[in-house]
């Protein structure tokens, strides 16, 4: 049977870390099975939801390489079905009215409280004639349905992640609330836990991963299944996402939406990468560097730890920075341009781009180190501390660049390239009985103001192509 698994996100909020990582558990398990990973939006809490979060998190999921196969469902579409459904329990007499009030509940939460007890519903108008029905009605009261959950009911499913789960009837916190407050007969608007079940049976979802968080509504959701004998999907529940001090990985960490990790210069398939070892490992590792591709083919849901993950920022920028290494270079330099662009930087010709990116490309780790990296290119670097107690504390250092300087004049070179550069060197310090060294670090000083940087010769070539080598050993000589 074909496996169809499915990523169910509210749209009340920017796509989360938590959550592609979950669409990715079901997208890969789906890709490995040759099965479906579909979308549906749950978008029925109608003041929370908002489409451009929709928008937001179906944009992420493509940016990560997450492509789904079908067209999305909206759960706000399917609220009449969800009713009908609720219809059937109360006939079946599985579901039945509720007129407790919010205050009486809140009384009841109260009363538990002080004698120590967690909320829990005492299912008090489980059994209301038609007749205490129809006065209640008749006296204004709003009503929600509940779903009935006997104390004794054992509940029990063999998770692909956790292994066996077992839960009480009784720890569910009483009968459960299928729908929102209404009027008279009226049904009000379903819940996550009604909808969750009529829909997944609709879209013949065949396997539910999420995150464990969700582990008592499984335990709810398995008594719906029953009452309208619908086929039971198997479940896995993901471990959670923890921050460095093990805790969930939240908005206080700083960075959790995918579009903060993209402005912060994480490419897709690197995050993408990191994120499927978020919890899971491979056996025989044969490296870490695997595309998402590689990785369906060796993913598998009962491999995924059971305790929760932790970020991993090293790893993450590790990761980040081998696919920086290896990415084809006009693919690179143009993620790298973008950053040159909005810093107003123009470059002097395409071949002139792809070298600076090459140039750069070993030190950086983010995208958007691009920035730092290439400023000295674009812009004369400034003289650091470093740099100029250099060219004070060694007497050849002045007089190496005064020679290279003549040199570049005299002879009217308006380009330096690798072979040029470095016959420059070999020629002033033998004639003029430099040290190499101090040749290229007093170089290097007037190139970037410091002594550390990319390499002098390529560096030189990009800078005599922008025409700023001279003005750069000039300003030592002032
Ligand atoms: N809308 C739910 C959520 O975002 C879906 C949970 C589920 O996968 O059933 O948490």
């Amino acid at each position: 049977m074909e496996k169809r698994l499915r990523l169910a996100p509210s749209p009340t909020g920017l796509l989360h870390i938590g959550t592609a990582r979950t669409a990715l558990f079901n997208w890969l398990y789906a890709k490995k099975t040759n099965g479906k990973f579909l979308i549906r939006i749950e978008d029925t809490d109608i003041i929370r939801s908002k489409p451009e979060y929709t928008k937001n998190i179906l944009d992420g999921l493509n940016w990560l390489g997450l492509n789904w196969d079908e067209e999305p469902i909206q759960q706000s579409q399917r609220i009449s079905i969800h009713k009908d459904t609720i219809r059937k329990l109360l006939e079946i007499g599985v579901a039945y009215r509720c007129f407790t009030s919010e205050s009486e509940i809140l009384e009841l939460r109260e009363k538990l409280k002080s004698s120590g007890l967690p909320p829990k519903h005492d299912n008090r108008h489980r059994n209301l004639t038609s007749k205490e029905i129809k006065e209640f009605i008749s006296q204004g009261r709003s009503s929600v349905i509940r779903f009935k959950i006997e104390d004794e009911t054992e509940i029990k499913w063999e998770d692909q992640i956790k292994g066996e789960i077992k839960w009480k009837g009784r720890d569910l916190g009483g009968d459960l609330v299928l729908s929102r407050r209404a009027f008279g007969f009226e049904i009000g608007d379903p819940l996550y836990n009604l909808a969750v079940v009529v829909d997944d049976n609709f879209m013949n979802i065949t396997h539910v991963v999420r995150g464990e968080d969700h582990i008592s509504n499984t335990a709810k959701q398995i008594l719906i299944y029953k009452a309208l004998n619908f086929q039971l999907p198997i479940f896995s529940h993901t471990p959670l996402i923890l921050n460095s001090e093990g805790k969930k990985l939240s908005k206080r960490d700083c960075v959790t939406s995918i579009d903060e990790f993209k402005e912060m210069g994480y490419l897709p398939d690197a995050l993408a990468n990191y994120m499927a070892f978020l919890g899971w490992s491979i056996k025989n590792p044969k490296g870490e560097i695997l595309s998402l591709s590689e990785i369906s083919k060796v993913f598998n849901l009962s491999e995924v730890n059971k305790a929760g993950a932790k970020f991993n920022w090293e790893k993450l920028n590790w990761i980040n920075s081998q696919y920086i290494k290896k990415m084809e270079l006009t693919k690179l330099n143009k993620y790298i341009k973008k950053y040159w662009e909005d810093m107003g930087w123009e470059s002097p010709s395409t071949e002139w781009d792809l070298k600076l990116t090459n140039l750069i490309r070993d030190s950086m780790i983010l995208l958007k180190d691009a920035i730092d990296q290439s400023k000295p290119f674009f812009s004369l670097s400034e003289m650091q501390k470093e740099g100029e107690e250099f060219l004070k504390n060694n007497s050849d250092a002045k007089e190496s660049l005064k020679t290279v300087l003549c040199y570049l004049k005299g002879e009217n070179i308006s380009f330096i390239n690798s072979d040029k550069a470095k016959k420059i060197i070999d020629d002033i310090s033998v004639k003029k009985s430099i040290k190499k060294g101090i040749l290229m670090k007093s170089l290097r000083v007037a190139f970037f103001g410091c002594l550390s940087g990319p390499d002098l010769i390529q560096s030189w070539e990009l800078l005599s192509l922008n025409k700023s080598d001279i003005t750069l050993i000039e300003r030592c000589l002032i």
